[in-house]
């Protein structure tokens, strides 16, 4: 199977979660007090990409902006907030851009909430940039989730390096961001994959509180554990889902009432900075 031949509809649902088997056993919020990265889930069914770089080097050639050259979107100032002292939250959505990216934007922009994306190389080539600019103009920041979502832990060196290179270039020529942060799929990492992303500038971003909501696509479930959150967290959804989004604009409410701050990753460390190659599941990982 080509790489660029996989249609989206199998992608859908070869991306379909970023579970752990930590909380498909029930213990859906992890406390901040004691992070512990994800496990690996159950590894997608879908045969490894052919490693192929001089294909995906003149597949990327071709996948132009549909804007000027270095027209690329500005984006607003990373906020200076002081995490310790306001309550914080970092809702990240994976495997986007989708079909529902748009919609998620509009009610983040409504709510002036600021979230990080981890997007999916593949996905980005065919949302052709249109998501991604958004993203960088409303100040959201971006995030690698590698090409096509495979374990990297399973990865051979090449391909792994393959996984991030790639999804850093094609995000790159779509929207001038060089990104910094990444998130290995299902949480899936090890020494090698740690070393690899140092190489790349990356730091990993995991999370200690999962929504499952690949798993329960009701909106209202996917509220109730998303708000369970405390200061610091890092809330992972998908904005792959419609249930997803929809839940959105109840999570923001119940969070504002409450007095939290939408933050992107970056916002949320501040000025104890984010290092490459180390794994962060919340604030207390500073
Ligand atoms: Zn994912």
């Amino acid at each position: 199977m080509r790489l660029w031949s996989v249609p989206a509809a199998l992608l859908l649902l070869v991306a379909g979660g970023c579970a752990s088997p930590v909380a498909l056993t029930g213990s859906v919020v992890e406390p901040m007090a004691a992070p512990s990265p994800a496990p690996p889930a159950v590894p997608p069914p879908a045969t490894p990409s052919p490693f192929d770089p001089e294909e995906l080097a003149s597949k990327l050639t071709g996948i132009q902006p549909q804007w000027p050259k270095n027209s690329f979107p500005a984006a607003p100032a990373v906020r200076k907030l002081d995490c310790r002292r306001i309550r914080c939250v970092a809702l990240t959505f994976d495997d986007g851009p989708g079909p529902h990216t748009a919609r998620l934007l509009d009610i983040l922009a409504r709510h002036q909430a600021r979230a990080t994306f981890f997007v999916i190389g593949q996905m980005v080539a065919e949302d052709r940039g249109e998501n991604l600019r958004r993203m960088v103009s409303e100040g959201h920041e971006l995030g690698n989730h590698s090409w096509d979502h495979p374990p990297l832990t399973q990865l051979s060196e090449a391909r792994l390096k393959y996984q991030l290179r790639s999804t850093q270039k094609i995000v790159k020529r779509l929207s001038g961001v060089r990104m910094t942060l990444m998130r290995p799929p299902y949480g899936s990492t090890d020494g090698r994959v740690a070393a690899e992303t140092r190489r790349e500038g990356l730091a990993q971003i995991l999370w200690n509180v999962d929504t499952l909501d690949w798993r329960d696509r009701e909106s209202s479930i996917v509220t109730q554990r998303a708000t369970q959150a405390g200061p610091g967290s890092i809330v992972l959804m998908h904005d792959i889902h419609g249930t997803t989004v929809d839940a959105v604009p109840a999570i923001l409410d119940q969070f504002a009432r409450r007095g939290y701050a939408f933050v992107t990753l970056s916002e949320l460390y501040g000025r104890a900075r984010l290092t490459p190659g180390r794994r962060y599941t919340s604030y207390a990982d500073r």
